[in-house]
């Protein structure tokens, strides 16, 4: 076996007896989820892939959607546009919280749910659908293969999904939505129902990592400067109201959901996916983040960090 593997199957020995953490419930269908799955993928910028566990499991992105739709939305508009729209300030505040600027009922950023769905909004389209299918198409090009909905968590967010409801009319009324919320948040649970596996979001998290080329398909998925704008947002507010903390103990720009996926990416590096349902306080993947601790500790992955 090759080292990189090697050291992914170590990783995955030391923490898969590890029983802390709580499966997300608060949508519905996703209480079912094994609380045993867990797989770890990297991929190399030669658009090699590294696996170890459960690996090919599917599962739904949920907000490991938001960075890739946030970089849709740049090259959609330009950073100006989006800026004025959604901030990239991380609030320190749950991934549901009403953090939306006073006056101006801006959301804090796009990797908590009201930016989020204020991003959703931004896509180009001609109408919901069409608004969804390049969402999904982009989605795709990022994994380098055809991505489809789950339909079951779908429908169960979109019956349960209320708070979200909830924040899209709130940014409608202070001015800073103005696309139609049903619709809006309707495309937002869709795009968190995209089922991916491990393996996929590893290829992902190395397109970002790569400039945003898909270094396995060779695609180019979304220019450089927005993949390197994509990646500081994921660094400052993409770990919930644990960010800061993990920018100090891992280092890398990451992004977490709550079915328990977790990306992080090592800029010209790699990119690398671990999921395990089981979530700590904030909401981050348990074994996620002692993995990507544990991987970072002993490749000195942290980006602070000179070689
Ligand atoms: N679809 C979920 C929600 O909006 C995503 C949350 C997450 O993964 O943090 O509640």
């Amino acid at each position: 076996m090759d080292p990189v593997t090697d050291s992914l199957d170590e990783v995955h020995r030391r923490l898969a007896g590890l029983r802390d953490g709580e499966v997300a419930d608060y949508i519905p269908e996703l209480a079912g989820a094994d609380p045993d799955d867990f797989g770890i993928a990297l991929v190399s910028m030669a658009g090699r892939t590294y696996r170890t566990g459960r690996a090919d499991t599917p599962f739904t992105l949920q907000s490991v959607s938001k960075p890739f739709v946030y970089a849709l939305a740049l090259s959609d508009h330009g950073v100006d546009e989006v800026l004025r729209r959604v901030g990239v300030e991380p609030s320190g505040d749950a991934f549901n919280a009403i953090s939306l600027e006073p006056g101006t009922g801006r959301p804090a950023n796009p990797m908590v749910n009201a930016g989020a769905i204020a991003t959703t909004a931004l896509v180009r389209a001609d109408g919901a659908d069409d608004r969804f299918r390049r969402i999904l198409a982009r989605l795709s090009a990022f994994a380098g293969r055809e991505l489809d909905v789950d339909e079951a968590v779908y429908a169960s967010e979109a019956a349960t999904g209320d708070r979200n409801r909830a924040l899209a009319y709130l940014m409608r009324s202070a001015g800073s939505l103005r696309a139609d919320p049903e619709e809006t948040v309707d495309t937002y649970f869709r795009q968190c129902a995209v089922r991916v596996t491990t393996a996929d979001l590893a290829v992902m998290a190395a397109t970002l990592a790569d400039g945003g080329r898909n270094p396995v398909t060779g695609v180019r998925v979304v220019s450089e400067p927005d993949a390197v704008r994509t990646l500081a947002v994921m660094a400052t507010c993409g770990m919930y109201d644990g960010a800061g903390r993990w920018m100090l103990d891992v280092g890398l720009p990451a992004k977490s959901g709550v079915s328990g996926g977790l990306i992080a990416a090592g800029p010209a590096r790699f990119g690398v996916a671990v999921h395990s349902p089981p979530l700590d306080a904030s909401g981050n993947s348990v074994r996620g983040v002692a993995a990507l601790r544990a991987m970072a500790e002993r490749f000195g992955l942290h980006i602070m960090h000179s070689p």
